[in-house]
C-alpha cells in the first residue's frame, strides 16, 4: 500500500495560514499501518511555537482578508465545493484511513459517503443562521439578537475515524464564518492531512484551517491553555477529557467535550430477537469495538439470555478478520499497539474476576495476523457489573452479556456508570420503549436500531461523556455567539 498517492509527499508538514511548513524544531514523527507493522509517512511534530503560529494565523484570518467578508451564500458554495473535492478523492481518503488506523475499507467507504453528505449539510445550514425579534417591555425600546461566529476554534480530535473527526469540526467552523486550528491524533494524522490540501483547493482563504499535528502533550496541551482560542472541541477519553478542561480554565475559553462511554444495550423478550442478536454485534463490535458510543453492555431479559449470547457470539464468530484492504473484511484491526496491550489487560483481569468468553479472549498471532494487532471480537459471560471490564470504557471488541429481570432493575443497573453517550433498547412494546427512553440517561436512546446517526440530529453526552452537541442546528449554535442589539426608538 506505499502505492497510495499522499504517501509520496512524506514528511508532511504543518498547515499554518495556507502553507505547508515544517515544525518549527524540525522534529517529525512516523505512521505505521496497524495491520502490517509497514512504515506509512512521516509528519511533523508540532509544538507549543507551531501552536502560537497556527493560532495566530486562525486569529488573522478571522479578523481580517477576505473571510470576514464571505457572506452565508459564499461559505454555502464554498462548502459545496469542498464536499465535492472530497467526493472526488473518496477512495483515496477511504484507502487513508484503512492503512492509517485500520479500519476496513468497505466501513471507511461507507464513512465518506456520509462525510460528503455531512459537508452538504453544513453547506445548507450556512444559510440559516438567524436570531430573532425580542419583545422587551420597555416602551421605546426594540430588540433583537444577531448571531456572530465564535472565533478562533481548536480542535484536538481521536484516531478512531479521523477524516471523520476532522470533516466534523470543520464543517460548522466554515459554515459559521469562525477559523480553526486542529490537532490530529498522532496515531492517525494522514487522512486530516489530505484534507487540508483540498480545503485549499476549494478556495478556503489561508488561515481559516490550520492543521497542527504532532503529540497530545505537546501541540494539545498548547492549544488546549492557549489564551488566543476561543472554542476548544475536543474528542477523546474521559480522562483526557478532563485535563483538557483544566487546561482551558485558566483562559476562560467555550468548551464541548466528546468523551467515551460504556452504553448499555437492552434486549427485551418481546423484542425482534434475531434483529436485536444481529445490530448488537454491529453495536459492539463495529471499528474493533473503537467507537465512544459502542454498546458494550448487553443487558438481556434472563429467560433469553443464554440463547441470545450464544447467538451473538455465532454472529461474532462469523465476522472476517483481517487487513482491512480486502474488501471481504468487516473487521482490522486495533491502531496500536499499546491498544491492543489495554484490551488484553482488560481481558486477562476479566477472567481473574471469574469472567469468560463465549468467543474470542486471545490476541490473534498466527500467520496473516503476526505483524498485526488484531483481536477478534469477544463476548463474556459470566461478566458481573463490578467487573472493571464491565464499568470501565475500554475502546475494543469486548462485550458482556449481563441478564437481568425486570423494567426498574435494568434502568437502574444501566443508569450506574458515570457516563451517558448512547443507550440501546429492543422491545416490541410501544409502551415500554417510552418509559425507558424516559428514565435512561444518555445523550442518544436508540430504540429497536443502535448508533443511528445522521447530519440533523444532534449527538452528545452527558454525565462524565460529555457536553455540548454536534451534528444538527445545536452543533451550530456550539459555533456562535448571540449578541443582543437595543435600539431606542425615542
Ligand atoms: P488515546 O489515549 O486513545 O490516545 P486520548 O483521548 O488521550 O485517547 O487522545 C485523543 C486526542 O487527545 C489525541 O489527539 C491526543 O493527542 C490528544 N491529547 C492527549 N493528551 C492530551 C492533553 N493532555 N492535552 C491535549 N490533548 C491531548
Amino acid at each position: 500500500m506505499s502505492m497510495h498517492p499522499f504517501l509520496t509527499g512524506s514528511p508532511h508538514g504543518l498547515l499554518i495560514g495556507g502553507k505547508r511548513v515544517p515544525a518549527r524544531d524540525g522534529q517529525t514523527l512516523s505512521s505505521h499501518n496497524p495491520a502490517t507493522g509497514e512504515h506509512l509517512a512521516d509528519f511533523a511534530r508540532g509544538g507549543v511555537a507551531d501552536i502560537d503560529d497556527a493560532v495566530a494565523a486562525a486569529r488573522s484570518a478571522f479578523e481580517t482578508g477576505p473571510w470576514p467578508a464571505f457572506t452565508p451564500s459564499d461559505r454555502q458554495a464554498l462548502l459545496m465545493r469542498l464536499a465535492d473535492l472530497v467526493e472526488r478523492d473518496a477512495e483515496q481518503f477511504a484507502l487513508l484511513d484503512t492503512i492509517d488506523m485500520g479500519s476496513p475499507i468497505r466501513h471507511t467507504r461507507g464513512s465518506v459517503a456520509m462525510l460528503v453528505d455531512l459537508l452538504r449539510y453544513y453547506a445548507g445550514m450556512a444559510r440559516g443562521i438567524e436570531g430573532v425579534t425580542a419583545n422587551p417591555s420597555a416602551a421605546d425600546m426594540f430588540a433583537c439578537t444577531v448571531k456572530e461566529p465564535v472565533g478562533v476554534c481548536g480542535a484536538i480530535i481521536p484516531w478512531n475515524g479521523p477524516l471523520w473527526a476532522s470533516i466534523l469540526k470543520l464543517g460548522p467552523v466554515l459554515a459559521t464564518g469562525c477559523t480553526l486550528v486542529l490537532k490530529p491524533a498522532e496515531d492517525a494524522s494522514l487522512a486530516p492531512l489530505l484534507l487540508g490540501q483540498l480545503a485549499l483547493e476549494a478556495g478556503v482563504p489561508p488561515g481559516v484551517f490550520n492543521i497542527v499535528t504532532g503529540l497530545g502533550a505537546e501541540a494539545g496541551a498548547a492549544l488546549a491553555a492557549h489564551p488566543g482560542v476561543d472554542k476548544l472541541a475536543f474528542t477523546g477519553s474521559d480522562a483526557t477529557g478532563r485535563a483538557i478542561m483544566a487546561a482551558a480554565a485558566g483562559t476562560l475559553k467555550r468548551v464541548s467535550l466528546e468523551l467515551g462511554g460504556k452504553s448499555p444495550n437492552i434486549v427485551f423478550a418481546d423484542a425482534d430477537l434475531d434483529k436485536a442478536a444481529q445490530m448488537a454485534v454491529v453495536a459492539a463490535f463495529a471499528n474493533s469495538g473503537q467507537v465512544c458510543s459502542a454498546g458494550t453492555r448487553l443487558f438481556v431479559e434472563r429467560g433469553v439470555a443464554e440463547d441470545f449470547a450464544r447467538a451473538v457470539a455465532s454472529h461474532a464468530s462469523a465476522l472476517k478478520l483481517g487487513n482491512g484492504i480486502d474488501p471481504e473484511v468487516d473487521l482490522g484491526p486495533l491502531v496500536s499497539a499499546r491498544q491492543l496491550a489495554r484490551v488484553s489487560d482488560y481481558m486477562a483481569e476479566a477472567r481473574a474476576e471469574g469472567a469468560g468468553a463465549v468467543c474470542g479472549g486471545a490476541r490473534l498471532e498466527d500467520d496473516a495476523f503476526a505483524n498485526g494487532f488484531f483481536f477478534p471480537p469477544t463476548v463474556l459471560s459470566g461478566a458481573t457489573d463490578t467487573m472493571r471490564a464491565v464499568r470501565e470504557e475500554i475502546f475494543g471488541p469486548i462485550l458482556a452479556v449481563l441478564p437481568f429481570d425486570d423494567e426498574d432493575e435494568v434502568v437502574t443497573r444501566a443508569n450506574a456508570t458515570p457516563f451517558g453517550l448512547g443507550a440501546g433498547l429492543w422491545t416490541g412494546n410501544v409502551g415500554r420503549a417510552h418509559r425507558m427512553a424516559k428514565r435512561l440517561r444518555a445523550g442518544s436512546v436508540w430504540v429497536n436500531c443502535y448508533n443511528a446517526i445522521d447530519p440533523a440530529v444532534p449527538s452528545g453526552g452527558v454525565k462524565a461523556s460529555g457536553q455540548g452537541r454536534e451534528y444538527g442546528k445545536a452543533h451550530l449554535e456550539e459555533h456562535l455567539e448571540t449578541k443582543s442589539l437595543w435600539i431606542a426608538t425615542d
